[in-house]
C-alpha cells in the first residue's frame, strides 16, 4: 500500500503551523490511542500513522527535508532513529499530552480547521496537454459576512459557557486516564449564542457557491489532483480553512488514446497504399504529419513517431506517438471492379507463395497442428 501523505495524515495543510500540527496530532492520538481501542488493529495502524507524521512534521529539519524529498527522504533518518516505537507511548506523547494531564489548557476554546472538499475537473485531451486556466464553481461554507462569523446578532455577544465554564472541554474519567472532552453544550467553543445572527442562524458560516480560477499544469493526467490551499471550507471558532483538492478527469478523445507520456492511434489505409506504399497525413497534437508507409505494409503494423507525444507535468519527459495501421478492405464494389479483382487475385494465386508472406506461414503451422492431434 502507498504510504500517505504526512500532511493528509493529520489532516492539516502544508503550511500549517507548528502548533496547527501539534493539535491535529493531539486529535488523531486521543481517538486511535490503544488504551482507548483495545484490539483494534486499524485503530493501531491509524495511531502509528499520525505519530510517524507527527515525529517528522514538528522536527524543522525533517519537515523541510519532506517538503523537498517526501517520503524517500526521511526513510535513512527514520531508520537511525530505530524506527517509530509500536507501543506508542514515546517522548512524542508526553510532550504532546503534557499539558493536557497537566491541566495546562482551561480557559482555551477549541477551533475547527474548515473541511477539505473535492471537485472533479473534466477537461477535454487537448486542455490536459496544453494547460490551461479554468474557471469552477465550487458550494462550500464560507465566513458568515454579517456578523464576521461569531455567529452572534448585531450588538450582542456571546456568552460564557456555564457547563465547561468557558473551555470548550469537560474532564472525563476513563479507567486511570482523566481525559478532556468536547463541551456537550456549547460543542467545544466555550461560549453559547443566546442571540443569534439572522443571516446564519449562529452557525457562523454561510453555503455559498464560489467561483474560483484552476491553473491547470501542461501535461496533467486522468487523476492528478490539484491542491487549492485554504480554499475548501471556511474554519469554525477562527480555525484555518480547509483546502480544496481539484481531481483532473480527462474526456476520451476522438482519435488518440494516453498512456502517461506516450500517445497512440489508429490510421487506415488502402489496400493498394499498403502495397504499392505511399503517404498519409497523420494528425498529431501539434498539427498534420506526414506519415510514410513503405510498400508491403501489413496490417497491424506500428509506426513510432519521436517526441509527439505528451510532456508530462511530472517528469518533463516527452512520449511518442504509436500509429498503428489498418489496412481497409474495400466495400460495397461495382461489377467491374469486382471483376478485375478477380482477375488481380488469379495473377497472385499463380505467383505462390512469394506474394502472401503471412498466409504461407500460417498454412505451415496449422498443417503441423493437425499432424500432432491425430
Ligand atoms: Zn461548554
Ligand atoms: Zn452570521
Amino acid at each position: 500500500m502507498a504510504k500517505r501523505d504526512y500532511y493528509e495524515v493529520l489532516g492539516v495543510s502544508r503550511s500549517a503551523s507548528k502548533d496547527e500540527i501539534k493539535k491535529a496530532y493531539r486529535r488523531l492520538a486521543m481517538k486511535h490511542h490503544p488504551d482507548r481501542n483495545k484490539d483494534d488493529k486499524v485503530a493501531e495502524q491509524k495511531f502509528k500513522e499520525a505519530k510517524e507524521a507527527y515525529e517528522s512534521l514538528s522536527d524543522a529539519d525533517k519537515r523541510a527535508t519532506y517538503d523537498r524529498f517526501g517520503h524517500e527522504g526521511l526513510r535513512g533518518a527514520a531508520g537511525g532513529a530505530g524506527g517509530f516505537s509500536a507501543e506508542g507511548f514515546g517522548d512524542v506523547f508526553g510532550d504532546v499530552f503534557g499539558d493536557i494531564f497537566g491541566g495546562g489548557r482551561r480557559g482555551r476554546s477549541q477551533v475547527f480547521r474548515g473541511a477539505d472538499l473535492g471537485y472533479e475537473l473534466r477537461l477535454d485531451l487537448e486542455q490536459a496537454v496544453s494547460g490551461d486556466a479554468v474557471t469552477i464553481e465550487v458550494p462550500t461554507q464560507v465566513t458568515c459576512g454579517e456578523c464576521d462569523g461569531k455567529g452572534t446578532a448585531k450588538g450582542s455577544e456571546p456568552v460564557k459557557c456555564t457547563t465547561c465554564g468557558g473551555a470548550g472541554q469537560v474532564r472525563m474519567q476513563q479507567g486511570f486516564f482523566s481525559i478532556q472532552q468536547t463541551c456537550p453544550s456549547c460543542k467545544g467553543a466555550g461560549t453559547i449564542i443566546s442571540n443569534p445572527c439572522k443571516n446564519c442562524h449562529g452557525r457562523g458560516r454561510v453555503a455559498k457557491t464560489r467561483k474560483l480560477s484552476v491553473k491547470v499544469p501542461a501535461g496533467v493526467d486522468d487523476g492528478d489532483r490539484i491542491r487549492l490551499s485554504g480554499e475548501g471550507e471556511a474554519g469554525r471558532n477562527g480555525g484555518p480553512s480547509g483546502d480544496l483538492y481539484v481531481e483532473i478527469r480527462v474526456n476520451p478523445h476522438k482519435i488518440f488514446e494516453r498512456d502517461s507520456a506516450d500517445l497512440s492511434c489508429e490510421v487506415p489505409i488502402s489496400v493498394a497504399t499498403a502495397t504499392l506504399g505511399g503517404s498519409v497525413e497523420l494528425p498529431t497534437l501539434d498539427g498534420n504529419v506526414s506519415l510514410k508507409i513503405p510498400a508491403g505494409t501489413q496490417s497491424g503494423k506500428v509506426f513510432r513517431l519521436r517526441n509527439k507525444g505528451v510532456t508530462t507535468v511530472r517528469d518533463h519527459r516527452t512520449g511518442d506517438l504509436f500509429a498503428r495501421v489498418a489496412v481497409e478492405t474495400p466495400i460495397n464494389l461495382t461489377d467491374e471492379q469486382k471483376e478485375l479483382l478477380r482477375q488481380f487475385d488469379q495473377l497472385v494465386i499463380r505467383g505462390g507463395e512469394q506474394h502472401s508472406p503471412r498466409a504461407g506461414g500460417w498454412l505451415d503451422t496449422v498443417k503441423r497442428f493437425f499432424e500432432r492431434i491425430s
